[in-house]
């Protein structure tokens, strides 16, 4: 299936979470068998690039996609969770969303030190999320130079952000 393709496969959910955003849904590419495949295919071609011996996923839609790429890659997992989900000494970060505050928390041990790691996420937007993201992982030792996406809103200039932190963007539908 080609991107366009791909792309008539996510909804798009008018006022949510709040009036005026339009949400990218993946739940119905998730649920195409085929489409799911050749989306993973997709971002498995692009993550070979990265040649990263980890993946690291944001909770929760990064954690479908990016397990499923270092499942394929045949390298390790490493979820970025949400706050108190880990039951171990965590390391976290804070970071603002455009309404309100989140956190992202991490098992340091879950990171070799000087390790190069590949962040995937289902979408980028303003890049905040992926930011704090990178911020982690290297707090933790990793190296990042790539961060990978289903889908980049492109006029939100996420791209940008994260370039200017020295990462390589791919995403397989803008
Ligand atoms: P950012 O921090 O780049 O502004 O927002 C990206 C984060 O919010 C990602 O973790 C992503 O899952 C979530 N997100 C924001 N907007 C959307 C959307 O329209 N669709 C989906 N699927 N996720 C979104």
């Amino acid at each position: 299936m080609d991107p366009a393709e791909l792309k008539a496969i996510v909804r798009t959910i008018p006022d949510f979470p709040k009036p005026g955003i339009l949400f990218r849904d993946i739940t119905t590419l998730i649920a195409h068998g085929r489409g799911f495949a050749a989306t993973i295919d997709r971002l498995v071609d692009r993550a070979l690039m990265a040649d990263a011996s980890a993946v690291a996923g944001i909770e929760a839609r990064g954690f479908i996609f990016g397990a499923a790429v270092a499942a394929r890659l045949g390298i390790g997992f490493i979820p970025l969770r949400k706050p108190g989900k880990l039951p171990m000494p965590t390391i976290g970060v804070d970071y603002q969303l455009e309404y309100g505050e989140a956190r992202l928390e991490l098992d340091p041990g879950a990171v070799e030190d000087g390790e190069k790691v590949l962040l995937m996420d289902d979408l980028l937007a303003t890049g905040g999320t992926a930011l704090a993201a990178v911020d982690l992982l290297r707090q933790a030792g990793a190296r990042v130079h790539h961060a990978l996406f289903v889908i980049d809103l492109h006029e939100l200039k996420g791209g940008h952000l994260l370039r200017e932190e020295g990462l390589d963007v791919q995403a397989i539908m803008q």
